[in-house]
């Protein structure tokens, strides 16, 4: 039987579990791609061009990408964690009403 909404009875309605992971991963990889970018573009700008790409500036790179990414998906994580209603249960997000609720296996 699908899950409905305990407030407006409609079905739609998605697991928060879900979200959250979704969210968390969707975070990270923000996080990752902003902070490479951030950290190669501000490099090429002080940069001459023509000078070669040293490799402690690659290290850079990869070291801010992985710190975007867990702050990222902190932050993705948070953003969907406060949405969670207190209780037991699995929580649900209703996408009509915006309604949270948990449902007790
Ligand atoms: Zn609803």
């Amino acid at each position: 039987m699908p899950l409905a909404c305990s407030r407006c009875e409609l079905q739609r309605v998605i697991n928060l579990e879900t979200a959250r992971k979704l969210g968390t991963a969707a975070g990270g990889l923000v996080g990752s791609l902003k902070g490479a970018y951030a950290s190669l573009y501000s490099h090429s700008l002080s940069l001459n061009p023509s000078a070669s790409f040293p490799i402690s500036r690659v290290a850079a790179a990869v070291m801010a990408a992985s710190t975007g990414g867990i702050a990222g998906a902190a932050a993705g994580h948070r953003m969907v964690q406060h949405l969670f209603p207190p209780g037991e249960g699995t929580p649900w997000l209703c996408l009509s009403c915006g309604h949270a609720f948990r449902v007790l296996d």
